[in-house]
């Protein structure tokens, strides 16, 4: 193990050609768009008609500390492993914000000896896409003021305007703002804000779309404003989803990446975890269960959020689900669960990783038992764990009959995930152990749709509907909304909607405060506390640590 940080590792690497790497799965040059060597975009037109023939396997995690428990690192280790095995493997992973680079979180593109390169393009604009969709959100917000000033045909309430203006920024000051002053040639005042463009629904319709028809049809249903009578006003009765549609013809197509191990990475679109579904797109992962023998994806936050969001509405929409779940836990997560503050992670503590242990278990036990699918715990080793803490972890979940396996894939690559890859590829060939369905039916009413995730995911005793969200959800069932799955935002610390409550709480509810619909990505997101869709900067932002030297050399991103 070295102690280089996660960007000069990846600049000591030696990638290959992306022709190279896109050939191991069977893609021709004639297939790919290159973006310079190191990127490309695939034509998905070319392999639409192949068979689906992968293995999906799917990475979350138990509630995280606020630092993350590894993610991205355990799917792009894995991969690197089932290649490793002999099992030809694409990781999909979600593209990263600008926002968040600069911010406190830094990159997104795993870390150690697992991460997919080039991460400094990777985390820096890369080919394009997130600019694509700010300006297709853009032109919708231009369109819908336009109309107002070109004499309101539509009669559009400017007191109820769902879409807002985006860009890739965390940018506090845009969040509320009132536009259209200086008088009668420059629009209609009115209040607006700004998201980031994750955030956009305009991420969610692209990762959703199973195509390029599909991807516009969705975007033509997707409700921008109300009309004074409360009626819904779409991006088709605006005329706008043949333009959106053309600026975001290449941003549909899936990029190709590679890991540090030369594995293909699909690195494909990159919604919110909390008023999204935080997943890459359905076409990358789609593309890649067509090329490869396995396929190895992450969804965001933990499982009660990310597997449950991947499965009840990704899943439903590209009409797969996982053959294998891998539910990543660390020492520190499970210690912080144990009552450890943030600040004293790094010091062994027995007492408190046995206390946290119920938060794992209750993950598992809903992949296993709510899901019914196979799944496997990935110890993501740190540095500071210390040998009695991993083998408590271990004993511990052997005893509670949990499959466990150390991985080791930071500090070591694809060979510090053997083991793990090995059991993957166990539970993923034995088809008797899939016994998959979703939470909720969605036929079900809003209502006993929310139950139902909050009860058999969260363990919590129901849901309350305060705030308008009961008014909410009878006008959305009238205007015949209701059919749809949820996108649940709530915070990803906690089982429960207060991001204190740690470990496994039981004796509490979900309070849901607003249920909005988005059409065109086909959900409706129920929103639990104060959910922020448009970050700030920290006091010290990661911005002033990255740099640039005079032979274009990056440093400080991570
Ligand atoms: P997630 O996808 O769950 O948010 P990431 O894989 O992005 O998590 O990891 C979050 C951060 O933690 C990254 O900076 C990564 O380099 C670091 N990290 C992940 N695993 C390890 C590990 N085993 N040891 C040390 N640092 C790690
Ligand atoms: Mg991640």
């Amino acid at each position: 193990m070295s102690n280089m940080t996660d960007i000069e590792i990846a600049q000591a690497s030696k990638m290959l050609p992306i022709e190279e790497v896109a050939a191991k799965v069977g893609i021709k040059p004639e297939q790919l768009e290159n973006y310079g060597h190191y990127k490309a975009k695939v034509d998905i037109h070319a392999l639409k008609d192949l068979p689906r023939k992968s293995k999906l396997v799917l990475v979350t995690a138990i509630s995280p500390t606020p630092a993350g428990e590894g993610k991205t690192t355990t799917s792009v280790g894995l991969a690197d492993a089932l290649n490793q095995l002999g099992k030809k493997t694409i990781v999909c992973l979600r593209e990263p914000s600008l926002g968040p680079v600069f911010g406190v979180k830094g990159g997104a593109a795993g870390g150690g000896y697992a991460q997919v390169v080039p991460m400094e393009d990777i985390n820096l604009h890369f080919t394009g896409d997130f600019n694509a969709i700010g300006i297709a959100n853009n032109l919708m917000s231009a369109l819908i003021d336009n109309h107002i000033q070109q004499g309101n045909a539509l009669d559009i309430d400017v007191r109820n305007i769902p879409w807002k203006r985006v860009v890739d920024m965390n940018d506090r000051q845009l969040r509320h703002i009132v536009c259209g002053l200086g008088g009668k040639a420059s629009g209609v005042p009115r209040e607006d804000g700004f998201d980031i463009v994750v955030a956009s629904e305009i991420m969610a319709v692209l990762c959703l779309a199973t195509d390029l028809a599909d991807m516009k049809a969705r975007l033509a249903k997707m409700v921008v404003a109300y009309s004074r009578s409360g009626q819904p006003i779409t991006a088709h009765d605006l005329k706008a989803e043949g333009a959106m549609a053309a600026v975001l013809k290449d941003a549909i197509k899936p990029n190709m990446v590679q890991t540090l191990e030369h594995t293909p990475a699909f690195i494909h679109g990159g919604p919110f975890a909390n008023i999204a579904h935080g997943c890459n797109s359905i076409q990358a992962t789609e593309t890649a269960m067509k090329l490869a023998d396995y396929t190895v994806t992450e969804a965001g936050f933990a499982a009660d959020l990310g597997a449950e969001k991947f499965l009840d509405i990704k899943c439903r929409a590209g009409g797969f689900h996982p053959d294998a779940v891998v539910i990543v836990a660390t020492v520190r997560a499970l210690k912080y669960h144990g009552g450890v503050p943030k600040t004293e992670l790094n010091h062994e503590n027995l007492e408190a990783l046995e206390k946290g242990l119920p938060n794992l278990l209750q993950h598992v036990d809903n992949v296993k038992n709510v899901y019914g699918l196979p799944c496997v715990v990935a110890i993501n080793a740190f540095p500071t764990d210390t040998k009695a803490e991993l083998d408590l972890v271990e004993a511990k979940c052997k005893e509670q009959g949990v499959n466990v396996r150390l991985s080791e894939v930071w500090a070591k690559g694809g060979e510090g995930g053997k083991a793990l890859a090995e059991e993957v590829i166990r539970l993923a060939e034995d088809t008797t152990n899939d016994h998959f369905q979703y939470v909720y039916d969605l036929e079900d009413s809003i209502e006993e749709k929310l139950n139902k995730i909050a009860t058999k995911v969260y363990r919590a005793d129901g849901v309350v509907l305060a705030g308008d969200a009961k008014k909410q959800a009878k006008q959305l069932a009238e205007l015949g909304f209701d059919k749809m799955p949820i996108c649940m935002a709530k915070t990803q610390f906690s089982f429960s909607d207060d991001q204190t409550k740690l470990g496994a709480p039981r004796g509490f509810k979900i309070t849901v405060r607003e249920i909005k619909v988005n059409a065109g990505a086909g959900f409706l997101v129920a929103k639990t506390g104060n959910i922020m869709t448009m970050p700030g900067l920290p006091k010290v932002p990661a911005s002033e640590r990255i740099d640039i030297d005079a032979d274009g050399k990056i440093t400080g991103l991570f």
